[in-house]
């Protein structure tokens, strides 16, 4: 299965490493065909190349839109050196074959990251050079396709190996790089041109991505793991800064993302904010007079969790807050931005992570969320449900007060960032009981409100937490008894969707138990 290269297409966006590899090939005895720039930049360096043009006898035309779609380049790289009737078509039509295709395409996503207009993301789609590919994977039985500047190296180590020649082993996985190309150059171009059009139907959308990173392990040591950008701007994990400390692990990731996203939701218009995230639950959230304030509140919901954990602002880190932080041990600090006196305070602590947003995420904005099952994917919006004081209905004999109502949607929107059974227990715009990801939902308000207690106990603080507090659970309470429940811990006020077939029964509790209740007619499940 060894095939000697004794011709190569050259076509390259991306020059990187171009004319070592030009060098290096013709040393070898390979005669080199090129396109416009690609040839130019050999010749300078003094190498002899053929111009497709030659080949093609056509020119190069339309902006370069029209360059190697022609039968005497795709014969070239398609025909089955095996296969009589190929080889005289070949002959016939003087197409002699192609054993070596190098491509780097039109640097399509680059050009979207640069915030350039739809016509030059337009005109940045490549159309020969994918044809070309794929042309060339699918004959990987005699061609080798190279897409990535990085495999230049193997390519010629797998040539001197070789006597000149390549295995089949080698370029098949040629191939298959390069159609793992190809499908995410095409994703890109499909999803750039959604947020274009405003296209956002998980139906319509593709799943796919390009690798930024591979990760040292995935949720555990003996799990491989890589990270992958969806190319969208949106502020965020994906597109932070790291200011310092070792790479963000595939927790970190998860972990950091939940943070920023639930921060998020907090206007810094409306003061500033703190979310604590472990295991991609909150296990503080808070609103403070200052930042550091806010911080010191989400901590005080269930420090002892907090420990180790993932610290997401609403606002520009300062000085204070960042020495708050600094008092106990904690993973990734995320953040719009940093100013120079906390990212001095941060820098004595060599592991933490300190990342910079430039900004918030639009938790209204559309988008997809994506998870994986056994043999698919599931996709969906992502949950960008908001909700006002408006859409609250009271459904007790006794109305909520404003401070309640103001706790309350704090609470539920919390609670969106929770994992179901979700019940949040929040009191002066600080959670201080969350319950997560219990099977049942009275034993999350039940958990949440344990949880309260204990902390108030470690800590030496006098009374109940979840006395006087407001509740929100994420989805309708079905019986009275997780409701009763949170009326026993001190819970005064209820958030629920409503919608039960028993939600008279739970009303008529709520009545009892001297309760004031709403429905907001939105649920916010997370699994
Ligand atoms: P050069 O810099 O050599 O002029 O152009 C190289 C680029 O052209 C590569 O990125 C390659 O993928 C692309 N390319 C090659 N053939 C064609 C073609 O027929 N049409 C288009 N649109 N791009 C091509």
């Amino acid at each position: 299965d060894l095939v000697p290269v004794r011709r190569a297409l050259l076509s390259v966006s991306d020059k990187t490493g171009l004319v070592e590899l030009g060098q290096a090939l013709a040393a070898r005895g390979v005669e080199l065909l090129s396109t416009g720039g690609t040839a130019k930049a050999l010749r300078e360096a003094g190498l002899g190349v053929v111009d497709v043009a030659e080949v093609t006898g056509f020119p190069e035309m339309m902006d370069g839109r029209v360059k190697t779609l022609h039968p005497m380049v795709h014969g070239g790289l398609l025909a089955l050196r095996d296969n009589p009737e190929h080889l005289a078509a070949m002959e016939t039509h003087g197409i002699a074959g192609i054993d070596l295709l190098v491509v780097n395409l039109y640097p399509f996503e680059a050009t979207v990251a640069k915030g350039a207009d739809y016509a030059e993301c337009v005109e940045n789609i490549d159309i020969g050079g994918p044809a070309m590919i794929r042309a060339g994977a699918k004959n990987h039985a005699f061609v080798n396709v190279v897409v990535d500047t990085e495999d230049y190296a193997a390519l010629l180590a797998e040539l001197d190996a070789n006597d000149g020649a390549t295995s089949l082993a080698f370029r098949q996985q040629l191939a298959q790089t390069a159609y793992a190309r190809t499908g995410a150059y095409d994703a890109a171009v499909s999803n750039w041109m959604a947020g274009a059009i405003g296209q956002d139907a998980p139906r319509r959308r593709v799943v796919a991505g390009s690798l930024a990173q591979t990760l040292r392990y995935g949720e555990n040591p003996h799990q491989r793991a890589a990270f992958y950008l969806d190319g969208s701007d949106r502020p965020g994990v994906a597109t932070a800064k790291q200011w310092q400390g070792k790479e963000l692990s595939y927790n970190n990731i998860n972990d950091t993302d939940a943070a920023f996203e639930l921060v998020s939701e907090f206007l810094p218009a409306d003061g500033p904010a703190c979310a604590i995230i472990k295991h991609a639950n909150p296990c503080g959230v808070a609103r403070g007079a200052s930042l550091e304030d806010a911080y010191r509140r989400a901590f005080d919901c269930d420090r002892t969790s907090a420990f180790g954990g993932i610290i997401a602002l609403n606002m520009k880190l300062d000085e204070a807050t960042a020495r708050a932080i600094c008092e106990i041990f904690t993973e990734v600090v995320i953040a719009p931005a940093a100013d120079d006196a906390a990212k001095e305070v941060f820098a004595a602590k060599k592991n933490l992570r300190l990342l910079t947003t430039g900004g918030l995420a639009n938790p209204a904005a559309a988008g997809m969320t994506i998870r994986q099952v056994s043999g698919g994917f599931l996709a969906q919006d992502k949950d960008n449900g908001r909700i006002t004081a408006d859409d609250l209905k009271v459904v007790t004999k006794k109305a909520p007060t404003e401070a309640e109502i103001a706790d309350m949607l704090f609470a539920w929107t919390v609670g969106k960032h929770v994992k179901s059974n979700a019940i949040v227990y929040v009191k002066d715009g600080a959670t201080v009981g969350v319950g997560a990801g219990q099977m049942s939902r009275v034993d999350s308000t039940r958990i949440a409100a344990r949880k309260a207690q204990d902390m108030a106990e470690a800590v030496g603080l006098p009374g109940t937490p979840t006395k006087g507090s407001v509740v929100a659970s994420d989805a309708f309470f079905p019986f009275p008894d997780g409701l009763l429940t949170a009326a026993e811990a001190g819970a005064t006020a209820v958030i629920q969707p409503g919608g039960s077939m028993r939600d008279d029964e739970v009303i008529a509790a709520a009545d009892e138990a001297g309760l004031a209740m709403v429905f907001t007619g939105m649920r916010h499940f997370r699994h």
